[in-house]
């Protein structure tokens, strides 16, 4: 039982205090009144606040946050990636984040880690995967993706990744900025192409998410029945519309291209990905501001692992989150409620609710006034289980 905090619930709803939350073989079975909570062993949390595990809707546990993280892609044995996708892994969740998304890996690493800490091999994160992403030949991502032309290809390429595992269907709408050669401003895969491969994925009752920059592409991947819009660079006001109508979520990543800009080529990043970032962040700004302002729903995501973006604590994604616009409790129920929704997982994670998993957080202070507090982690438990007590 954790008694004695002040509760952020996940919603979006204010702070509630004088509640207690009763946990049972890994679930919230009731949040009563502290002087009603049954006695016993409990967590007193006078003082702090606890709220549900954060949720990372972009990652990349095989990418390591340098300032190339392809080279080591291509360069290191796969078996060493798998070993340090692990310990990003574990980083994360003793960072309060307790379920990721993970985009894009190496060879199925992460749906090998994904097993490992369902085995309890290693304390982690729920780990929702999308294995190979699914491209153009000579597509944004051609590096770690599974290329695809045509819609019947693409369909192929879909089925090779529910075979192989994966939770959710990654597509590949526009160009990007860790792939030399391609422009975010171009589209990618056609209209018809990310129609068979989101058919492909519903059928076997996964959700998807595109990478997409450019307009034509956003605009293309919702028509096609997209679940969520990655990075949404330059959106307009009729795509911010479609996706207000349609409950398209975006995932705006703004850490990725702003930590490349800030880093620059002092820090090594290669110079496409840092002129292609510097392009970006002001249009990306923009677009976070008007789906923001629009009601669009916006789950949080940082695409950890993209260059100088580290695994473990989802703060500077949210930081951004609200120095361009959200309140701190937007921002939380973004990495909390909204995640899970957008996850397909809102009946089961990201709230402080009675039959809702036993992923919760304890920070010091509170981050509804100071999205900051959330760098001040006290308790994570993942699944019931404390992995971090501080
Ligand atoms: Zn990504």
């Amino acid at each position: 039982m954790l008694s004695g905090a002040r509760i952020v619930d996940g919603t979006g709803a204010e702070p509630v205090r004088g509640r207690s939350v009763v946990v049972e073989k890994g679930v919230i079975t009731a949040v009563v009144e502290d002087a009603r909570a049954p006695r016993g062993n409990g967590v007193d949390l006078a003082g702090h606040t606890l709220l549900p595990g954060l949720i990372n809707c972009h990652v990349h546990l095989c990418f390591g946050a340098e300032a190339d993280p392809v080279r080591p892609m291509r360069e290191e044995p796969v078996a060493l990636t798998a070993i340090k996708a692990l310990l990003r892994a574990r980083e994360t969740a003793l960072a309060g984040v307790t379920t990721v998304r993970d985009l894009g890996g190496r060879e199925y690493v992460e749906l090998a880690a994904r097993r490992a800490i369902q085995e309890g091999l290693i304390d982690g994160p729920r780990i929702v995967a999308a294995g190979r992403p699914v491209c153009m030949t000579g597509g944004h991502g051609h590096w770690l993706a599974r290329e695809a032309d045509g819609p019947d290809d693409a369909r192929k390429a879909v089925r090779e990744q529910l075979k192989a595992g994966a939770d959710v269907i990654k597509i590949i709408a526009t160009g990007g900025v860790m792939t030399p050669g391609v422009e975010p401003g171009s589209p990618q895969l056609t209209l018809e192409e990310m129609r068979a491969a989101i058919e492909e994925a519903r059928k076997a009752g996964r959700r998807t998410a595109a990478h997409a920059m450019a307009a034509t592409g956003i605009s293309d991947a919702i028509a096609a029945g997209i679940t969520s819009i990655e990075h949404g660079v330059y959106l307009t006001e009729e795509i911010v519309a479609h996706m207000r109508r349609d409950g398209t979520f975006l995932v705006p990543t703004l850490n990725a291209p702003a930590a490349i800009a800030t880093g620059g080529l002092a820090a090594g990043i290669p110079e496409y990905m840092v002129r292609k970032s510097e392009q970006v962040v002001p249009p990306h700004v923009a677009s976070f501001q008007l789906a923001h302002r629009a009601g669009v729903r916006i789950a949080a995501g940082a695409d950890s692992g993209t260059p100088l973006n580290f695994h473990g604590s989802l703060l500077p994604e949210l930081t951004l989150m609200v120095k361009h616009g959200m309140t701190p409790l937007e921002a939380i129920r973004s990495a909390t409620a909204t995640a899970a929704d957008c996850l397909g997982l809102g009946q089961a994670l990201g709230r402080v609710a009675p039959g809702y998993a036993a992923d919760l957080i304890a920070v010091a202070g509170d981050p509804a006034e100071r999205i900051e507090a959330l760098g001040d982690l006290r308790l994570v438990l993942v699944n019931g289980r404390i992995i971090l007590r501080a």
